[in-house]
């Protein structure tokens, strides 16, 4: 009998069995380099790996936490459900409360239906978008991500604003064509796109503030512009709040911008850290959705009570006065601590925030779109993780992604977390 295994010891096995040894490319620490850790328990903001190290998590599950790790509160709550069986594949009570409690805080939804993940409740949108149209292009922008399902893992075609190029191997790419990706924040480029083809787009779908290439807000107009366009030319707007949900505020970003989507896909924040979409929106829409319409979408883990129960706790905690407004005044204090420590050391770093997601990008920037996101310099952004990493800080493990706060986060980790980037920004 050998002693417990080290993170080494474990990505070593792990990549003989799981291809990179991760369920998710992100977490192999390609972006960076090195090697990941591998995560023995979490508590609070705080992640404690198997090699007896802890770190203040930023990552949080890539959004859903917004809690932190492990609150008392959600775990009551899946204990009573423990107690009760946790899967029927039957209508459970839960799944009632949770579709009411979503109705309520986005009225842009009038139906809504769970799924297991944000990225089966974006391809059923898209779905639920083309059944309703009877239309099969689809417009999104680059560097937003929208889950891997095949008509939305496309870039952009060469020659502008053009028919879709696969962005991984496997996608068709007559199913890619129709797709046409544009620059976020080009409204103009939305206005000739839907002007010139506008009958056969079904729908545009958008983070309406972008997580997936880092923290990248719209510019003013630009989802109002969107919200015009798409109404003029009988296309579905989509806003996938799937990491936007109940963070930017418990109405999320089309509650803050005022702007009422056709669809929203939600997951993440709703699933309380557990396996959970929602897609949703006007009852005429969604009334095409089986068994009222036409269009097919099932699933036996669906609206899981499990799921449900976590998102239930964690949707009622946010509703408690004032948790907007800390996670706001701590994510001011994440953003001050890494633009001080930045400033002393000379490093021209671009700041985006909204709430409690923030983006640290290595250029001077500004950072509008993808372009301007990739002129970031990648190669400082990884020493700079290394030294975060070192100082007991777990940023994400990729220049392109959003730091999360939650309300684990305390004064003394906002107070550590800025120590750690004086300290690391003074090697790079
Ligand atoms: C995470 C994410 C998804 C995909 O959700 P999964 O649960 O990972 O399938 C879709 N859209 C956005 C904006 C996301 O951040």
């Amino acid at each position: 009998m050998i002693g417990p295994l080290t993170s080494d010891q474990f990505f070593a096995e792990a990549q003989r069995l799981i291809p990179g040894g991760v369920n998710s490319p992100v977490r192999a620490f390609r972006g960076v380099g090195g090697r990941p850790f591998f995560v023995a328990r979490a508590e609070g903001a705080r992640l404690f790996d198997v090699d007896g190290r802890s770190y203040i998590d930023y990552v949080m599950s890539w959004g859903p936490l917004i809690l932190g790790h492990a609150p008392k509160r959600v775990r009551d709550a899946l204990q009573a459900v423990l107690d009760r069986g946790w899967s029927y594949g039957a209508p459970t009570p839960g799944e009632v409360e949770l579709a009411r409690e979503i109705a309520r805080a986005y009225p842009s939804i009038e139906l809504v239906r769970l799924t297991s993940s944000g990225t089966e409740a974006a391809m059923a949108a898209l779905r639920v978008a083309r059944g309703f149209t009877r239309r099969e292009r689809i417009v999104k922008f680059e560097g937003c991500y929208h889950g891997h399902g095949d008509s939305l893992l496309v870039k952009a075609g060469s020659g502008g604003a053009t028919f879709g190029v696969p962005d991984s191997l496997g996608v068709p790419a007559d199913l890619a064509r129709l797709t046409v990706t544009l620059p976020f924040n080009d409204l103009d480029g939305a206005r000739s796109v839907l002007d010139a083809l506008g009958r056969e787009i079904a729908a545009v779908i958008v983070e309406p503030v972008v997580g997936n290439m880092g923290v990248v807000p719209p510019r003013p107009g630009f989802l109002a512009g969107l919200r015009e366009l798409t109404a003029r030319h009988g296309a579905l707007l989509i806003f996938d709040e799937v990491i936007t949900g109940f963070r930017l505020g418990y109405g999320g970003a089309q509650a803050l911008y005022g702007i009422a989507p056709d669809l929203t896909v939600l997951g993440k924040i709703i699933g309380g850290g557990l396996p959970v979409g929602a897609y949703g929106g006007r009852r005429e829409i969604m009334a095409q959705v089986s068994p009222l319409g036409g269009i097919y979408q099932a699933g036996t883990l669906s609206g899981n009570p499990l799921a449900v129960a976590a998102g239930l706790e964690t949707l009622a905690a946010l509703r408690e006065p004032g948790v907007y407004e800390t996670l706001e005044a701590r994510a001011a204090a994440v953003e001050n601590g890494l633009l001080e420590a930045a400033r002393a050391a000379r490093v021209p770093v671009t700041l985006n925030r909204v709430g409690s997601m923030l983006t640290c990008f290595f250029t001077e920037g500004p950072v509008v779109d993808w372009a301007s996101a990739k002129a970031a310099d990648t190669r400082r952004y990884a020493a700079f993780f290394h030294g975060m990493l070192e100082g007991g800080v777990y940023l994400a493990p990729s220049q392109y992604e959003a730091a999360f706060l939650s309300l684990a986060h305390g004064d003394d980790d906002l107070a550590a977390t800025a120590a750690a980037a004086r300290a690391s920004f003074r090697t790079l």
